[in-house]
């Protein structure tokens, strides 16, 4: 039937099965609860079953009370404080059934659930047509009614008074058994509730036992994994040791190697000693040598100017010109005779076979070439760099070749550039001992004016001769081009020959109406004995000296030729002065002489080129050149000097002669010295070099030294330190063993004290089972031997004419019944284990079969009877009226075992029952209508074996299971 025609209440819905139901176990997965009624319309008039079906699906874990509701039908209480779970526990099923119910026409059935702790619950209603009650039954009460108006009210009074005394007294005794039998069945129950609490603490310790187990796995996986890692850093440790053992082993013949060097060169020590003493003793010898070297290059210093004086501080070198090839060609006239030129004569044809000779110190051929010239000018450079001033200048007409011979042409280099080459190949030469520097300034004299050749911007302002502190001349704002080789010297030359070329139409012109002067300024540093000297060197191309007529010149030229004429007898003038040693020299009557002061006079060289025309048309200014020239000579030598006759000449040549020998040899020897202190001060350099080398070897290595036995103690420390790590790993690792042993041990001992307890429990109460079944057996056996004295004592009775005719039928059915009732439980061989309990229920039985029949006799009550229909094995039969404790009596003996045992409760016992099990929980209800609860749980074939097999049953898994997760949830 669908769930309809309620009233109030909600669904409930579970996925748990009910335990043990085959045939309903969907039904008792849903639920109605709350205070609910149901009414059922539209049934034909007639007699009906009503089953009810409980289950509690919520209240799983008890405790029992949690709900507790009565039943009504019809507005008849029939079932009163129904607690599910105090009668059979939770997740199983309670059926009360066959409450029969009359219907008249249009009467409908009501069944209400009223709550009075907690909220009533039901699963199912059956409602089912009831057979028609047996005729034979409504018609007994008729012939009793019928007789009981011919018999003697009087004897039957009396027999139904002792009768009833009788009965009342079986009825008290059975009262009282009940009673013994309830408290027995409740230190059962206690015992159970222990059992149970039993059961429970085995389960903690048998989860305590899954726990430690657990925990005892885990320890040991990681004491596994402690084990392994200490393995892993046992081998890392063991190869790092090994690495680091191979490395000390390197580092200690490394150590072996470094000492064996150092003994090495401990035992070189001596040695060097050795070698810096005599070193020390080379340098001794060095010094010695250089101070020797330097009174010998003074000495030389001394000879070799003492040469060029003698040659003359003056000296004046005569060069023609070749003619050229268009002159030769045209064939002109020449007047120069070089026949006496290798003595310094030269001599010029004036007129016709007239003949003029001039003497100068060297008179060069048209065929002497500018290698010829430059090697009598060289000597110079060596008194430049000695420190003496020197001035070359070529004098002449323009044309004669002034430039030719200072500057010379590309491929034809003059004194100029010659000059300078070997100035800086003795500088290369003498750079060990002399440290120069030199430095150019290229300027040009014009009409009185100075130029600088160098400067880059051409209109600078105009440079004055100034004198300093030390009385030298200089120019200051003039360009000083610091150079350190040839080639830097050439560039600077050919920068000033391109400036001096701007600025003029005609650069041969404007170079013969200027004088163009190179200075050379030489500062040397002698390195042995630091003296310090600053030279000039004079390079002069002068402007050209031909006269010009008066008449022929004017304006600028005039100008120019007036100045190039007054500068040049300025010349003449100051050099005239110095021959004859005057105390005033006219530096300053010119720009070019009072530039060249400092080369002019003093100790300072002379030397000058006068250039001559071989041209007869040039005659004029050629004498007038020679002129000057033998005036500028005769200076030195004098007109008077020149009268000396030959043998003193002879005797000075000489002496000149073994002088030049002696400063050669000298030279050689200076050179030589020179050699050897050098080759000595290179040795001394190279044993220092040698020692500083070994020192710094030493030291490194000592220090090197010093880093390996640092590490080595490093190494070692580390080595200490792992070696203790090692040992503490191993102890941990013992510890670890030990506890987990102790806890295997303390394991193993709580097994064996909580299975010894749990033993002995069972056996208490084993025993104590054993001793409540023997009393209930004996007060069973007691009850019997009273039934049957009764039986006996109405036998007596009714032996004669006491016994109630109306009694014997019912003796006899009841006696009928106790037989069929043994029949059917000999039948039954579950019910055989458990005679007394059979015994007693028989007893039970029959009383109540009597009150059935009493009762069902009354109108408008239902009928009792006993189901043939099948039911399930663990099943208990209520019927409507049953008190409550009846029903717990019948769940504790249906776990006895017993099934299918009806218990009936007679009407008389009604008051007393309301009266007595009120308090107690286990009242009956007056309800006309007769039921019967069914439980599904399997019988148990005996008390012995119910209490072992409840230890073990199969249900406790489950119940285990839910508590053990609820234990889980709980933690
Ligand atoms: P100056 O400078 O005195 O005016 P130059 O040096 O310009 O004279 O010479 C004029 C010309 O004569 C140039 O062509 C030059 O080459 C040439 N000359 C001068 N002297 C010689 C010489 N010794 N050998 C060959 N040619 C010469
Ligand atoms: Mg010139």
């Amino acid at each position: 039937m669908s769930d309809h025609g309620f009233d109030g209440g909600n669904v409930l819905k579970t996925n748990e099965s009910v335990i043990d139901d085959s045939n309903f176990g969907a039904l008792y997965q849903s639920a109605r609860i709350g205070n609910f009624s149901y009414q059922f319309e539209n049934l034909p008039a007639g007699d009906y079953f009503v089953d009810l079906h409980f289950a509690e699906i919520i209240n799983t874990n008890g405790p029992k009370g949690m709900r507790v509701f009565d039943v009504f039908i019809q507005e008849d209480k029939i079932l009163s404080e129904l607690d599910i779970y105090s009668l059979i526990g939770a997740n199983k099923p309670l059926q009360l059934e066959d409450v029969r119910i009359s219907l008249g026409p249009n009467d409908v059935i009501m069944i209400r659930f009223q709550g009075l702790n907690g909220s009533p619950i039901v699963s199912g209603i059956c409602i089912r047509e009831a057979p028609n009650l047996p005729v034979s039954l409504v018609k007994q009460r008729c012939p009793e009614t019928e007789n009981l108006s011919f018999e003697n009210k009087d004897v039957r009074a009396r027999n139904d008074a002792r009768y009833q005394r009788k009965m009342e007294e079986l009825q008290a005794q059975c009262e009282r058994k009940t009673d013994e039998c309830y408290q027995a069945w409740m230190s059962l129950t206690d015992m159970s509730k222990k059992l149970e609490e039993v059961t429970m603490e085995l389960d903690n310790k048998s989860f305590q036992n899954n726990c430690l187990d657990q925990s005892m796995v885990l320890q040991a996986e990681k004491l596994k994994d402690v084990s392994t890692k200490y393995n892993r850093e046992k081998k890392f440790w063991f190869e790092a040791i090994n690495k680091i053992e191979s490395k000390v082993k390197i580092l200690k013949d490394e150590q072996s190697k470094l000492s064996r060097e150092t003994h090495d060169c401990a035992n070189l020590i001596p040695d060097l000693n050795k070698m810096v003493s005599a070193v020390q003793g080379l340098v001794a010898q060095c010094e010695n040598l250089k101070l020797k070297c330097s009174k010998e290059q003074a000495e030389r210093k001394k000879l070799y100017n003492q040469i060029q004086q003698t040659k003359g501080n003056i000296r004046v070198f005569c060069r023609s010109r070749p003619l050229s090839r268009e002159e030769a060609s045209a064939g002109y006239a020449t007047v120069t005779d070089f026949d006496g030129a290798k003595d310094g004569d030269l001599g010029i044809v004036t007129s016709g076979f007239t003949k003029k000779t001039y003497r100068f110190d060297r008179v060069y051929m048209p065929k002497d070439n500018q290698d010829d010239v430059f090697a009598d000018a060289s000597p110079l450079v060596i008194s430049v760099l000695d420190g003496y001033n020197v001035c070359i200048f070529a004098y002449g007409q323009t044309g004669t070749g002034k430039t030719f011979t200072m500057e010379g042409i590309e491929n034809n280099r003059g004194v100029n550039y010659r000059t300078l080459e070997l100035l800086f190949r003795m500088i290369e030469e003498r750079k060990d001992a002399f440290t120069y520097n030199v430095s150019v300034n290229v300027l040009e004299v014009y009409n009185e004016q100075i130029r600088d050749l160098l400067v880059n911007s051409p209109a600078s302002k105009k440079l004055e001769i100034r004198q300093d502190i030390g009385g030298i001349n200089h120019v200051p704002g003039i360009v000083n081009a610091e150079v350190e080789n040839i080639r830097e010297v050439w560039n600077v030359l050919q920068a000033g020959s391109n400036a001096r070329a701007v600025g003029s139409n005609n650069v041969n012109e404007h170079s013969s109406r200027s004088h163009c002067m190179i200075c050379i300024t030489v500062r040397a540093r002698n390195s042995m004995n630091g003296e310090c000297t600053k030279s000039k060197l004079w390079l002069v191309d002068l402007a050209g000296s031909e006269r010009l007529a008066k008449t022929d010149v004017q304006g600028e030229r005039r100008k120019e030729a007036q100045n190039i004429n007054r500068s040049l007898s300025a010349l003449g003038d100051v050099i005239s002065a110095l021959a004859s040693k005057s105390s005033h020299i006219p530096y300053r009557n010119s720009k070019l002489t009072h530039l060249l002061q400092d080369s002019l006079g003093g100790e300072a060289k002379i030397l000058m080129f006068v250039q001559i025309s071989p041209l007869e048309q040039d005659l004029g200014e050629t004498l007038s050149s020679l002129n000057f020239a033998t005036r500028v000579r005769g200076v030195e030598l004098g007109p008077a000097k020149k009268q000396i006759d030959f043998g003193e000449i002879q005797k000075l040549k000489l002496l000149l002669d073994k002088l030049k020998q002696e400063s050669r040899t000298k030279d050689d020897a200076l050179r030589k010295l020179e050699e050897n202190f050098h080759a000595l001060e290179s040795q001394a350099k190279n044993k220092d070099q040698f020692c500083r080398n070994q020192q710094e070897k030493v030291n490194e290595l000592e220090s090197q030294l010093a880093m390996k036995a640092d590490s080595c103690s490093q190494m070692d420390r580390q080595l200490t330190e792992l070696s203790m790590k090692v040992r503490v790993g191993e102890d941990i690792r013992a510890n670890l063993q030990q506890k987990v042993n102790q806890l295997e041990k303390k394991l193993i001992e709580c097994e064996h004290v909580e299975s010894n307890a749990l033993q002995h429990k069972v056996k208490q109460l084993e025993r104590t089972l054993k001793e409540r079944t023997n009393e209930f057996e004996v007060h069973s056996v007691i009850l019997q031997k009273k039934v049957k004295e009764l039986e006996h004592k109405l036998e007596r009775q009714g032996g004669g004419t006491t016994v109630s005719p109306m009694l014997r039928p019912k003796i006899q059915e009841l006696q009928e019944k106790v037989s069929q009732r043994d029949r059917h439980l000999e039948s039954s061989p579950e019910l055989c284990a458990s005679e007394q309990s059979r015994a007693s229920t028989d007893e039970r039985k029959d009383s109540s079969s009597i009150t059935e029949n009493e009762v069902n006799t009354g109108p408008g009550t239902q009928m009792l009877q006993p189901r043939k229909r099948p039911t399930g094995q663990g099943s208990i039969l209520l019927k409507g009226n049953e008190s409550l404790g009846q029903l717990r009596m019948k769940r504790e003996f249906q776990n006895k075992g017993i099934e299918n045992i009806c218990l009936s409760n007679p009407s008389t016992e009604k008051k007393r029952s309301l009266a007595t099990e009120s308090n107690k929980g286990r009242h009956i209800d007056p309800t006309k209508a007769f039921a019967r609860v069914t439980r599904t749980t399997k019988p148990f074939p005996g008390i012995q074996r119910s209490l072992s097999s409840r230890i073990n049953r199969e249900p406790v898994p489950m119940v285990k299971e839910r508590e053990s997760s609820t234990r889980v949830w709980l933690r």
